[in-house]
């Protein structure tokens, strides 16, 4: 990425012409080794195309594609010439930028220097600049024009208060380019202004890189600081640029029409009213762009000069983005676009001339825009196709053979296949007529409108039928109406225009970088394919009677929630991994599940039988009736195993030869502690306290946290409680805790790391839980901790606030998840109270395999000798100074796991409460002497296979 820093910025220099002006930039690019000598000929030749004159007194010369090689690292060298040199055509450059790169980094220059080259006159500034930082602020641009469309207005948005439309706004703005991360955070230190109408407003200058406007509006009236809310304007502040927009607003206000803005469901008359950038009503195109370095300077020149073609006006902008699109006479607002090879331009052009510029523009970027270009491959042109289905088709699955994949929750299952694939869907891009279109997409949207009354209807749980009223309301959005209408008029089809609003919409809810509203766009696109199909004419099929084997490409946790077990014999998915959360849920509701069973799957043909094994990981199509036969006499018999664990579950459980382990629950609420008691639970292993900060729209306080940590140890009468303190950041965000982009945000402020850094909210919770203890057993860990003082400095604060309430049972400890506490726990052993082991994440670490890894993370295998090693290491160290160890992740319920962990000594074993009596009735099978010689013989093997493998043949020897 090319920066701008004042260290590259050589000021006052003189050159008589353009050609020595060259030379001395190219001197001061080898000067600091950033070409080899012979570049400057590259930088001669890309003059004789073209000029590099960019407008405002800049130019950018840079090489050809011939003098790549000669680049030695990508840079930038500023050469300030306030005296001018005329580059050709009369046009004085006062700043010229020389570019060392090998690729098209230099876009992203061009972008950077939109601002400078846009409205106000720059070319003074630059010309007068006596330092290189004041040529910098130059260039960065002064206050620059106020950001103010369509992708900035979000009206009847599902919102419950004022801090959530503050997120959606500063969200907006972020996706403008107006704001930077930080901003939302600066803002929530202001203050709210009421501007009458139930209209409020919001304003920051911190963290702005362009000044923008926002407006977001709720679904209903809401309440803010006993006054009503239903809008707010959220202001990006960069000098005076948004005076215009406010006189506007005032005038607005005074003339008593607040509220229509309020109450507004279209964009565009919200625009209209503001004085903003308005989708523009013309004809309209799509084409891809196939230049090799994308939309630069130079294909850009040839597309203005095109323009003085025509008398009228013609825009573009990047496809599916929501940016405004802009003049093609404009050089800067071409290069803005920032448009890359393999993107689709969509061009705009006024009624009167549409007919002739779109064909002629359509031809003009084909060909190349004057470079020579390769044609694109064929999924990157317009696609009339909703999701890529392998280009290859996969091999089709060999029938009546076991066929391995990932055992993700346990229990045999058959039952008719019920594939729910994406969909290949075709149609014709344009339509009849935009009215006939809009009738065909209101039909296909009251069919589908009547199917989910039904859903909701027939939902037996508040869940299910949750997700199926959320259908209901993103089918009667405005908001997707008004853009779908829109593309209806430019001429798109029903199916076209409905699939790109929905596809856009739902790639904005990925955007927002937060886990809950990202799952909205698993909704959308659920939704958007049902009425696709209803237009295309393609009947989805429909849910079997009869209990039926759930095929899916990934399963995510939201899909599993919807689940009806009663319906659902099992679950078979083409991706995933057994630690993925979504694997968690269906061993939480008690669904055999295989998850990263290989695209294979897709060649399924929808009802042939299937036979999976949630156990062993293993699947069969079409099993021969013996085949059958043996599996269900199998469930069977497990079903009687189940009955028996069941009607034992109070019972501690004990080895034959008498070596006790405590089994507790796994709970992810405080709703569960009294049925985890019920399954036989001897405490809670492991409370994933997340709950009670991701259910609240800001930080909970201490009361509201108190009464969920009171209402767990009530449940527990006396069972002692293991509470995870906050474990957010990488895979785990809080919507109003927003963190900083990281590039790798597993390895970033997540777990303690993040707490730390927020002690108050920590402080909070630790108060919290030790006022809801009142003398019962607590114990309390901190998550991903990696270094010895990170534990000290949690251990600190909780110990300095013991003092002052009554705890007389508390023990403090941390779940080891990342390999470096395993590797330091003869260390951290004297400190703790206790070591729960994490295996979920402590495989992933050790493995360097994303547990959510759509192909890897089957690999991600507890039963790995190396992640082996680190348990075995914990539980010498601990037992070495009489510390206990409990393992609270997916791999203590994995039966297989189960004989290795109670021989490498494990105290504890947390699970999900429905796996406690199974649990509990494993390690009454077991005998701790042989597990010992096991799990020894486990930790000298070279992969999970082995370890697996070694653990089935025992197990079957012993049962
Ligand atoms: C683990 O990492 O094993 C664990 C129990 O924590 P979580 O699955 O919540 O990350
Ligand atoms: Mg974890």
């Amino acid at each position: 990425m090319l920066e701008l820093t004042a260290q590259q910025v050589r000021m006052q220099q003189r050159a008589a012409d353009k050609p020595t002006a060259l030379e001395l930039l190219c001197r001061a690019l080898e000067a600091d080794g950033l070409v080899e000598p012979g570049y400057l000929a590259g930088l001669q030749a890309r003059e004789a195309q073209g000029s590099t004159y960019l407008g405002q007194g800049i130019a950018i010369p840079h090489g050809t594609p011939q003098t790549r090689d000669l680049v030695v690292r990508t840079g930038v060298r500023l050469l300030h010439f306030p005296e001018g040199v005329d580059w050709g055509d009369g046009q004085i450059v006062y700043l010229a930028i020389a570019i060392a790169a090998r690729s098209d980094e230099h876009l992203n220059l061009l972008q950077l220097l939109t601002r400078a080259l846009g409205e106000g006159d720059t070319g003074a500034q630059l010309r007068g600049a006596q330092t290189a930082d004041q040529l910098l602020a130059a260039l960065s641009g002064g206050a620059g024009t106020l950001a103010l469309d369509s992708s900035l207005v979000g009206l009847q948005q599902s919102a419950e208060d004022l801090d959530e439309l503050l997120l959606l706004a500063a969200r907006r703005l972020k996706a403008a380019g107006c704001a930077e991360s930080g901003f939302l955070a600066a803002l929530q230190q202001g203050e709210a202004l009421y501007l009458g109408n139930a209209i409020w407003w919001l304003s920051g200058g911190d963290k702005v890189s362009r000044p923008g406007l926002a407006f977001v509006t709720a679904q209903r009236e809401l309440q803010h600081a006993g006054q009503p809310l239903r809008g707010l304007f959220c202001l990006a502040e960069h000098g005076d640029a948004a005076r215009p927009v406010l006189d506007r607003l005032c005038s607005l206000l005074v003339e008593g029409r607040g509220a229509e803005l309020a109450n507004s469901t279209s964009p565009r008359a919200v625009l209209e009213a503001l004085g903003g950038e308005l989708p523009v009503d013309w004809p309209s195109l799509r084409v891809p762009l196939a230049n090799p370095h994308g939309l630069h300077a130079r294909p850009s020149q040839v597309l203005m000069s095109m323009a003085r073609d025509f008398s009228g006006e013609l825009r573009v902008r990047v496809a599916d983005s929501d940016a405004a699109p802009v003049s093609i006479r404009s050089l800067s607002k071409l290069l803005s676009l920032g448009a890359r090879r393999g993107q689709i331009l969509e061009f705009f052009a006024e009624p009167e001339i549409a007919e002739v510029a779109l064909p002629a523009l359509r031809e003009a970027v084909e060909q190349g825009l004057g470079e020579e270009v390769m044609p694109l491959p064929a999924d990157a042109m317009p696609a009339t196709v909703v999701a890529a289905a392998p280009e290859e088709p996969p091999q089709a699955l060999a029938s009546g053979e076991w066929l391995a994949a990932i055992a993700a929750a346990p229990g045999i299952a058959s039952g008719p296949a019920h594939l729910q694939v994406t969909r290949r869907f075709s149609y014709a891009p344009r339509g009849e007529s935009s009215e006939r279109e809009a009738l065909r997409l209101n039909e296909a949207k009251a069919a589908i409108a009547d199917e989910l009354d039904t859903l909701v209807q027939r939902s037996q749980s508040k869940a299910v039928r949750d997700i199926f009223v959320t259908h209901q309301a993103l089918l009667d959005d405005p908001e997707l109406a008004a853009e779908v209408s829109e593309r209806l008029v430019h001429g798109d089809s029903a199916e076209a225009a409905w699939d790109s609003v929905i596809e856009q919409a739902a790639k904005r809810q990925e955007a927002l970088g937060d886990a809950l509203l990202a799952e909205r766009a698993a909704d959308l696109r659920d939704l958007g394919r049902r009425v696709l199909a209803r237009l295309c004419g393609v009947a989805l099929a429909t849910e079997p009677e009869q209990p039926y084997i759930l095929v899916m490409e990934e399963v995510g946790p939201s899909d599993v929630a919807r689940l009806d077990p009663q319906r659902v014999a099992g679950i078979l998915t083409v991706r995933g991994g057994a630690t993925s959360h979504s694997a968690i849920i269906a061993r939480a509701l008690g669904i055999p599940a295989l998850v990263g069973a290989g695209e294979g799957l897709l060649q399924l043909q929808p009802g042939s039988t299937l036979l999976l094994d949630g156990e062993r990981g293993q699947f069969m199509l079409a099993p021969s009736a013996e085949t059958l036969e043996h599996a269900l006499h199998q469930r069977d018999q497990q079903q009687r195993r189940r009955e028996i664990a069941e009607a034992r579950r109070h019972e501690p459980a004990h080895t034959r030869d008498g070596h006790a382990v405590e089994v507790c629950a796994n709970l992810g609420d405080s709703a569960g502690a009294a049925t985890a008691v019920a399954l036989g639970a001897e405490g809670v292993g492991l409370l994933r306290s997340e709950f009670v900060f991701l259910d609240s729209p800001c930080a909970p306080d201490l009361v509201a946290q108190e009464a969920e940590y009171r209402r767990v140890l009530d449940a527990l009468d006396g069972r002692p409680l293991v509470v995870r303190t906050l474990d957010v950041g990488g895979d785990k965000p809080l919507p109003y805790w927003p963190i900083p982009h990281e590039a790798n945000p597993y390895l970033g402020v997540r777990g303690i790391r993040l707490t730390l850094q927020r002690p108050q909210i920590f402080e909070t919770q630790l108060r919290a839980l030790l006022r809801a203890a009142d003398g019962r057993p607590l114990r309390i860990m901190f998550p991903m901790v990696g270094l010895v003082e990170e534990w000290r400095q949690a251990r600190d604060l909780a110990l300095a606030l013991r003092a002052e309430y009554d705890c007389a049972d508390l023990q403090l400890g941390i779940m080891v998840e990342v390999p470096s506490a395993a590797l330091l726990a003869p260390v951290l052993a004297r400190e703790v109270d206790f070591f729960s082991i994490g295996t979920n994440d402590l495989t992933q670490y050790a493995l360097a395999i994303d547990r959510g890894h759509p192909s890897l993370s089957g690999q991600a295998d507890g039963l790995h000798p190396a992640v082996l090693q680190l348990i075995d290491m914990t539980v010498r160290a601990a037992h070495a100074h009489g510390k206990w160890v409990g393992i609270c992740g997916e791999l203590a319920a994995d039966a297989q796991a189960l004989p290795v962990l109670l021989g490498l000594g494990v105290d504890e074993l947390s699970v999900s409460a429905r796996s406690i009596p199974l649990v509990k009735q494993g390690v009454r099978e077991l005998d701790q002497a042989r597990a010992r010689e096991l799990a020894q013989a486990a930790l000298g093997l070279a992969s999970a296979g082995e370890v697996r493998a070694l653990v089935s043949k025992a197990l079957g020897e012993d049962r």
